[in-house]
């Protein structure tokens, strides 16, 4: 209706004068505990420069913004979106989406970033189509802020991409950023537009979580990952477990270990399971299939246990031990415990 009544070169000018700003989406856990993946999310969108909105919802999320505003170095971070409201609790996204898209409407943003989470992937496709923007998926490199790079064919090719809209929709895979950096900023706190309750007949049942003791697998440093080498659970469990502890590493696993029942598939990581990029990753008895380098091949350090000299888990190794992966690992185990 403005572009009807101003002459279209004043318009468009205008239209430059826009501020750029970034609408973060901050992910939390049920106690309002800031995931580190919303950190790595801050630190992507801390790279664009521009000036940083940071959006925390649900019942508990006060104590999520007193804890970005104390906890994160983050200069560019000046406004913290508050939206207490159990509605949002579990980020269903049909309760997230208008809240965002409502926020997205504003001129001022022009770049929003969440992280490549469940949440993330549900939420995105629904504030692209109804704002009609293409969202960009899965970046791990911001080259400038009209400029990234996101992996394509299960991590075989690299695309950069350049987006000519005026709003970028951005999920960031959290592996390929690291977390924000420890400190304090002066951002101001704000509450979010009260919206109307409406879940569009969508209703949160309970959650079925797995109780591990061990380091998140998405954010450890360390992981030991077995393959179907290990034969059957009780290996897995009796060779794995043990070189875990003794490295505070978190576990994993490839795609045919899960479905043979040597573990949760929780565990598993590749293209269909978890992305990682710890600084060690051990792999037992793992052949290497580009589905499961898909999950890991960023990792710092790879170290693969492997009988076949030819298997391509080689190829992406720092260090390969080849032999008996039921000698090697009791060994291994030992000497680091020692
Ligand atoms: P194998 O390929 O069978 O390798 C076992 C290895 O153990 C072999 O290299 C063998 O030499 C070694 N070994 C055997 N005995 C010993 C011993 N005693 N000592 C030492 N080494 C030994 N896979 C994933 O992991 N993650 C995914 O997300 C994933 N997504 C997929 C998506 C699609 C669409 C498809 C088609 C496949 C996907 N896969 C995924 C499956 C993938 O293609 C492979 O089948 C799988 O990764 C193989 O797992 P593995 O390495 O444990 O088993």
């Amino acid at each position: 209706s403005i572009a009807s009544k101003v002459p279209s070169v004043l318009y468009k000018s205008a239209s430059f004068l826009r501020l750029s700003s970034t609408l973060a989406f901050i992910e939390t856990s049920p106690e309002g505990k800031v995931l580190q993946s919303s950190l790595s999310a801050l630190n992507a969108a801390n790279q664009l420069g521009n000036p940083i909105s940071a959006l925390v919802v649900g019942s508990n999320a006060n104590a999520a913004s007193e804890e970005l505003r104390n906890k994160i170095k983050c200069g560019n971070l000046n406004k913290i979106i508050v939206a207490k409201n159990a509605a949002y609790d579990n980020f269903l996204p049909e309760m997230l989406t208008p809240l965002c898209t409502e926020l997205l409407r504003s001129d001022q943003y022009s770049h929003f970033i969440v992280s490549s989470s469940s949440v993330g992937k549900n939420v995105l496709p629904r504030i692209g189509a109804l704002l009609d923007y293409q969202p960009i998926c899965d970046i791990t490199k911001i080259v400038d802020a009209n400029t990234f790079v996101r992996p394509i064919y299960a991590g075989n090719a690299l695309a950069t991409v350049k987006c000519p809209q005026d709003k970028k929709l951005i999920s960031i895979r959290s592996s390929s950023f690291p977390s924000i950096e420890e400190g304090a900023n002066e951002a101001e706190i704000v509450d979010a537009p009260l919206m109307e309750s409406s879940s569009l007949g969508t209703q949160w049942e309970g959650a079925s979580l797995v109780k591990n003791e061990r380091p998140d697998l998405g954010s450890a440093t360390r992981i030991v990952s077995g393959g179907r080498g290990l034969k059957n659970k009780e290996t897995f469990e009796r060779l794995v477990t043990p070189l875990a502890d003794s490295l505070h590493a978190a576990i994993g696993a490839t795609r045919a270990a899960v479905d043979a029942g040597f573990c949760d598939n929780s565990l598993q990581i590749g293209q269909t399971g978890k992305v990682v990029a710890p600084d060690l990753y051990i792999a037992i008895g793992i052949s290497g299939a580009i589905q499961h380098l898909a999950g890991m091949k960023d990792s710092k350090t790879i170290v693969a246990i492997n009988n076949d000299p030819e298997a391509p888990i080689f190829q992406v190794a720092d260090f390969g031990l080849v032999g008996d992966l039921n000698e090697i690992v009791p060994e291994l185990t030992q000497k680091i415990t020692k």
